[in-house]
């Protein structure tokens, strides 16, 4: 058995394949918050191929298992009495499976399943586990992982859409990592495979459909909770205003668990709050430190100080920056609506407009204003995708 490692030139063919060709696979970052000592991988139900250097050094039948060891420098690949050190390797299916399970020896929770192939390499910052997966598989795990349990057919398929949407989008976040998303909520929360089949149902049913602008780019897909009764503008959020970003009344979101929320904080917390950004507390009288409101707003009115409502949403960890105060002895308490940042579609509000019976386009031209569902084959979008950084 060799005991160092083969060092190759090793070159990962996915992050040299045109755009077209994104459009089928997409390059995930899996376990993306890990310190990767050990790893348990095993197939399925059909072979995958150890490959190294365009070569197959050995192919597993299905349900076989292969432990993987982090050394630093490189891996030491153990299978039964065979063993391999590597620095770089892929795990690529042979024809269409169920795929794979992998998990790390220091988790204590039960292995996930994967689709599609795994490619193992170090970086800079670490173990580096990639996921090339079907965009259509990937579209279903991320709607199980952001969409929950909870969900209608219809509102299922709003949410495919929009996850597809978001990712191709934003497939150059991570461009200079070597790889197009991770799985965290930075891109969207994916933890492999779904397995609710209304979920694998909704993807297939709007399979490669997006949203585009009127110029036939792709929208921020941007979305949250509970807008508790109003969405708001993006430009009130982040910095940038875009037209299909922008605040509509939503009703359905009054009927969500987050619709309402309540927190109480010291009024001391609240002045020290207030002072520090230049508000003179002994010249607002009791009516100006009571805000009410019945629509979202920007900011707040202290007496000539302006404060944005995001900049107390942050400060103070409320749910959202859709609030009123109101001052109760010792205490003021803020009476707040939503859940979120607030900005594009709210997901209790789309559950509601599908039990309602809305359609699934109906649904996203409710919060997303000016737009259209493409199908990717049509609009050709990968030649056209502009690099974008996140609104965030
Ligand atoms: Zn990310």
């Amino acid at each position: 058995m060799k005991t160092t490692c083969q060092h190759s030139l090793f070159i990962f063919g996915f992050l040299v394949l045109s755009l077209s060709s994104i459009a089928q696979k997409l390059d995930v970052r899996i376990f993306s918050d890990e310190v990767i000592d050990a790893i348990a991988f095993s197939t399925r139900d059909k072979e995958y191929h150890l490959v190294n250097e365009d070569s197959v050094l050995f192919s597993f039948a299905a349900n076989q298992n292969l432990r993987i060891v982090n050394k630093d420098t490189c891996f030491l690949l153990i299978h039964d009495s065979l063993q391999w050190n590597l620095n770089a390797f892929t795990l690529g299916e042979d024809t269409a499976s169920s795929g794979f399970f992998i998990n790390l020896s220091h988790l204590e929770t039960s292995a996930r399943a994967y689709q599609g192939d795994l490619h193992i390499s170090h970086a800079d910052h670490g173990v580096l586990l990639i996921n090339r997966v079907n965009l259509e598989d990937y579209t279903a795990g991320v709607v199980e992982a952001e969409g929950g349990y909870a969900g209608t057919l219809e509102y299922y398929k709003t949410q495919a859409v929009i996850c597809r949407t978001y990712a191709l989008r934003n497939i150059y976040r991570h461009e200079d990592e070597g790889f197009q998303l991770c799985d965290r909520t930075h891109c969207q929360v994916y933890h492999g495979k779904a397995g609710n089949s209304l979920i694998i149902e909704a993807s297939r049913q709007t399979h490669g459909q997006v949203i585009v602008d009127e110029n036939f780019k792709l929208i921020n897909a941007v979305y949250h909770s509970n807008s508790g009764g109003q969405t708001a503008n993006s430009v009130d959020v982040w910095t940038s205003q875009l037209p299909y970003l922008v605040s509509v009344t939503d009703t359905f979101s009054l009927a969500g668990n987050h619709a309402k929320w309540h927190r109480s904080i010291s009024l001391t917390e609240w002045h020290i709050f207030l002072e520090n950004r230049g508000v003179n507390i002994g010249k607002l009288s009791d009516e100006e430190m009571i805000q009410r409101l019945q629509k979202r707003i920007a900011t707040m009115n202290f007496g000539h100080v302006q404060i944005p409502m995001r900049e107390i949403r942050k400060y103070f960890g409320l749910k959202s920056a859709f609030f009123e105060i109101e001052i109760i002895g010792k205490d003021l308490v803020f009476k707040g609506k939503g859940y979120g940042h607030g900005v594009g579609l709210a997901q209790e509000g789309a559950m509601e407009m599908a039990r309602a019976g809305y359609t699934y386009d109906s649904i996203i031209s409710h919060y997303y204003k000016n737009t259209s569902i493409v199908g990717l084959q049509l609009l050709k979008v990968f030649e056209g995708l502009e690099k974008v950084s996140g609104e965030e």
